[in-house]
């Protein structure tokens, strides 16, 4: 089992942390060619217009389109907004996943927040039931979702935060900062 991180812009590091908690094979993926034997992919927070430019400038935006149709992918914050169809509003994006997605949807930098959570699906994969704390930088909201998307997490209000469309996966919070593997144990189970 080995697990790419995109590594253009923003907290790839700290995914690959995360990855070697867990004892799983990493590689930071730059090019087309650091795909290869890859079993599933990272794509980390950041800045999303970033990673889309330079994911254009590195010819990597029809080889990870390629990749997606059949391998596990996650997108955390930066990276769901890369995977998704729709944002309202003209960036580089992989539109992998049938969610529909909000930019910066809780305001600016000083809105950033913690909460807990209940996943069911993450406690009921992982054999455990205690919260997950997560974690919110400008982060964007799951606005809606197409009807083969399963809705993983949503806060109080009823707004989605996490969702799942096969082996792909979106988080609008990031789950690298925390040292609570659980999610990326999760992923690791969709890429295997
Ligand atoms: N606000 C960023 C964007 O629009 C995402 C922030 C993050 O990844 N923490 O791309």
């Amino acid at each position: 089992m080995k697990i790419g991180v995109l590594a253009l812009q923003g907290d790839f590091a700290e995914h690959i942390s995360m990855l070697k908690k867990i004892g799983v094979e990493t590689v930071e993926v730059r090019l087309p060619k650091h795909l290869d034997g890859v079993d599933g992919l990272i794509i980390p927070g950041g800045e999303s217009t970033t990673i889309g430019k330079l994911a254009v400038i590195y010819e990597l935006m029809e080889p990870l389109k390629e990749f997606g149709k059949s391998h596990a992918i996650w997108g955390t914050c930066a990276g769901a907004i890369f995977l998704s169809k729709d944002i309202g509003r003209d960036q580089p994006l992989l539109g992998l996943m049938d969610i529909k997605v909000q930019r910066n949807a809780f305001g600016r930098q000083v809105d950033s927040f913690e909460t807990d959570l209940e996943i069911d699906e993450l406690f009921k994969a992982t054999g455990t039931e205690h919260p997950y704390h997560a974690v919110f930088i400008r982060a964007p909201i799951i606005e809606s979702v197409g009807a083969k998307v399963k809705v993983l997490a949503a806060l109080e209000d009823g707004r989605i935060i996490a969702a799942q469309e096969g082996k792909l996966l979106a988080t609008s919070f990031h789950p690298e900062l925390t040292g609570d593997t659980r999610f990326h144990e999760y992923f690791i189970s969709l890429a295997s």
